[in-house]
């Protein structure tokens, strides 16, 4: 069987040694009387050195010496018996009787380690015939503590039968008669037993039940945490997707509108052109007709001027002398525009919508779970 109590559990966090009057801290960690004496003297704030709680509750216990407030703190008397027992097992590995050979066997009644010949006399005599001697490498100081017998407070040579509540001492039956006689409450060592084991064995329900709602209730912690993770990543994704989204219809826009007024000005501006081209040919045929008129004027031949004076008359009334030409007006394309920039301002604004609708409620839904 495997030990309950490994051996480096035997050992004080402080001074490293197997316990010497273990303490049970306010956490439930152990540490020798002294060194927790010592370790509370060396600090100005003393925590347990294995999980920082505080050893003693500085208000109430201000005006205490640190012994008081030490021996106040309750003495696991388990861990004690372990560590004395322990240490029975690794004291000597020599026989008790013939101490130059090693002892490979002790008796857990006697608790004396014997070589094998001693053993077989053990075995032999009448006193310790009925006792059980194992073998030393098998048995544990637990087992050695559990089958130690009770022994009276008074008489250590004497089996404790019974147990005086009034004096909480474990006593033989000669005490019991004599010098208890007058106690209210004593019990048979068995039934007192019998309560302790009933009481420590509800205990350890009580934890184990008190231990697995705390771990469950960790771990759905722990699952939120998660959760919110998760939903943290989803949500970013999401804005990060509808912002790309929003970008690329703010560009597309960007392009369209740019698109809308060059159109409308090539338009404009070809039209001007046309304009330009169709004066341009009336000036052609107005210079090239004052050209022949100036001619005419400077040379004056007879009569070729006046033929030239009624055919130059009806050319140049026929010619169009006009300066306006129907020109396009400049169409602003204000209303495509405008339009234009409705439709996207509204798939925006539904875009933003949604993204707020569906974050807000993913988020707040974190808040909303329901509590472990
Ligand atoms: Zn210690
Ligand atoms: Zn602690
Ligand atoms: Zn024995
Ligand atoms: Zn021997
Ligand atoms: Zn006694
Ligand atoms: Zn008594």
């Amino acid at each position: 069987m495997a030990a309950v109590v490994q051996t480096h559990e035997r050992e004080c966090a402080v001074c490293t040694n197997d316990f010497n009057t273990p303490k049970i801290l306010p956490c439930g960690h152990l540490l020798c009387r002294q060194c927790v004496i010592s370790w509370i003297k060396s600090k100005s704030d003393p925590g347990c050195p294995l999980c920082t709680c505080p050893i003693i509750d500085n208000e109430d216990n201000s005006s205490q010496s640190s012994a008081n407030v030490v021996d106040a703190l309750p003495t696991d008397n388990v861990m004690e018996a372990i560590v004395e027992n322990a240490s029975i097992l690794v004291k000597s590995d020599m026989c008790t009787v013939c101490d130059d050979v090693t002892a490979e066997y002790i008796c857990m009644q006697c608790f004396e380690k014997m070589c094998p010949s001693c053993m077989k006399i053990h075995r032999k005599m009448v006193v310790s015939r009925s006792h059980d001697v194992e073998s030393v490498s098998t048995v544990t100081p637990e087992r050695l503590a559990a089958s130690r017998p009770a022994l009276c407070a008074d008489h250590v040579t004497e089996k404790a039968e019974f147990v005086c509540v009034d004096h909480n001492l474990a006593i033989c039956t000669p005490c019991f008669s004599n010098k208890h006689r007058a106690c209210l409450d004593v019990k048979s060592l068995d039934e007192k037993m019998k309560s302790a084991e009933d009481a420590i064995g509800s205990l350890k329900e009580k934890l184990i039940k008190a231990e697995g709602k705390l771990k469950q209730a960790i771990h759905n912690l722990n699952v939120r945490v998660q959760t919110a993770d998760v939903t943290e990543q989803q949500n970013m994704a999401l804005v990060d997707k509808t912002c790309d989204r929003l970008q690329s219809m703010v560009d597309d826009c960007r392009k369209e509108l740019k698109k809308l007024i060059s159109d409308s000005v090539s338009k404009f501006k070809k039209s001007l052109c046309d304009v330009q081209s169709e004066l341009d040919k009336r000036l052609g045929k107005v210079t090239s007709h004052k050209h022949l008129v100036t001619r005419a004027t400077t040379v004056r031949p007879r009569p070729a001027l006046i033929h030239a004076a009624q055919t130059l008359t009806d050319r140049v009334n026929s010619l169009d002398l006009s300066d306006k030409v129907e020109a396009e007006l400049l169409v602003t394309p204000s209303s495509e525009i405008t339009k234009y920039c409705d439709d996207v301002e509204r798939d925006i604004g539904d875009e933003l919508m949604s993204i707020r609708e569906i974050v807000v409620v993913e988020v707040s839904s974190l808040f909303n779970l329901s509590h472990v």
